[in-house]
């Protein structure tokens, strides 16, 4: 079995090309919760719905959000009725979300993923990272906001000085899943929202530093492929760079992998780990997602 952690855009698209070259029930998935919230009156869990669609073969991969195909019409309904979303959720995603909604009052989180999981007939294994509810604001100049006004709301705009989110527990069987894991990928997410609220829950890190663990920079030269982790690693401390990211990681790290692109870096990330591969990272296409599915994999396969 091998284990990836997870966010709700980079890690997903490596997903695609993982399901292709090994068998999905081999695949365990930690996603990133850090984000669940409640809009429209619907439990809302941005990356879990991501991963469950991507590995449905159903996910929006112009949007990384929500159905591909998807209708819009109580969306429009609810503008026009005077009560905007500030999540534009499409009619088929927002069955899942009702779904979920109506579980959870007699389910935990990891149980009602399952559910769905098992119903859109997924092999692998879903997990949140935590039951726990949990809450991430991005400190501004304008005091603190929520991640969702952030990135919505203000269009990702202000300046971001610090990133704060609560510390959870982890699901059930978690830490046991990464225990039992032949190889631990962190995917190309977000270092500081999608991935750091996963390996800060207490226990990952002590089991990460005996597992085998493959990173993926999701930066790319000095920026990330997408989305506002350059902001948030620089608030951070970090500098934006695969060297950057390595950092963050290399206490438990075995082996990084960087893009051809940051082929000049390898000599200063090899300071903080021996085994850096260089190949193509940048995920355009299913044959790139299949290609680094392959290099990460290597002899397991
Ligand atoms: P979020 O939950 O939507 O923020 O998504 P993630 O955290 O999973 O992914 C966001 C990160 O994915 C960004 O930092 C991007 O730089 C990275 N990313 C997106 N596409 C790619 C890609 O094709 N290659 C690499 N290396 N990183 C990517």
């Amino acid at each position: 079995m091998i284990t990836v952690l997870s966010g709700g855009t980079g890690t997903p698209k490596l997903l695609q090309g993982l399901k292709e070259v090994i068998d999905p029930s081999l695949i365990n998935i930690i996603v990133n919760t850090v984000e669940n919230d409640y809009f429209s009156g619907v439990y809302v869990t941005p990356d879990i719905d991501t991963v469950l669609y991507t590995m449905a073969d159903l996910i929006n991969s112009e949007t990384w959000y929500g159905i591909k195909d998807d209708t819009f019409i109580t969306h429009e309904k609810l503008n026009k009725l005077g009560s905007p979303e500030l999540l534009k959720i499409g009619d088929k995603d927002r069955a899942l979300k009702i779904q979920k909604t109506l579980l959870m009052k007699n389910y935990s989180l990891s149980h009602v993923v399952d559910i769905q999981a098992k119903a859109m007939k997924i092999k692998s294994m879903i997990r949140p990272m935590s039951d726990d509810q949990s809450e991430i604001n991005i400190v501004t100049h304008d005091g603190k906001m929520s991640f969702h006004q952030f990135l919505i709301e203000e269009k990702g705009h202000p300046d971001v000085l610090d990133v704060i989110y609560s510390n959870v527990g982890p699901a059930p069987g978690l830490l046991e899943s990464i225990e039992d894991s032949e190889m631990v990928i962190i995917g190309p997410s977000n270092p500081i929202t999608s991935i750091g609220p996963i390996i800060d829950i207490e226990g990952i890190k002590k089991i990460l530093k005996k597992s085998y663990v493959v990173g993926i920079s999701p930066i790319i030269g000095n920026l990330p492929v997408s989305g506002p982790a350059a902001k948030f690693m620089k608030a951070s401390g970090l500098s934006v760079s695969a060297g950057g990211v390595c950092s963050m990681y290399s206490d438990f790290l075995d082996r990084f992998v960087i893009d051809f692109e940051d082929a000049n870096l390898k000599k200063e990330i090899e300071k903080l780990i021996s085994d850096v591969t260089i190949t193509n990272t940048n995920m355009r296409n299913i044959d790139d997602k299949v290609m680094l599915a392959r290099t990460l994999l290597g002899e397991i396969l």
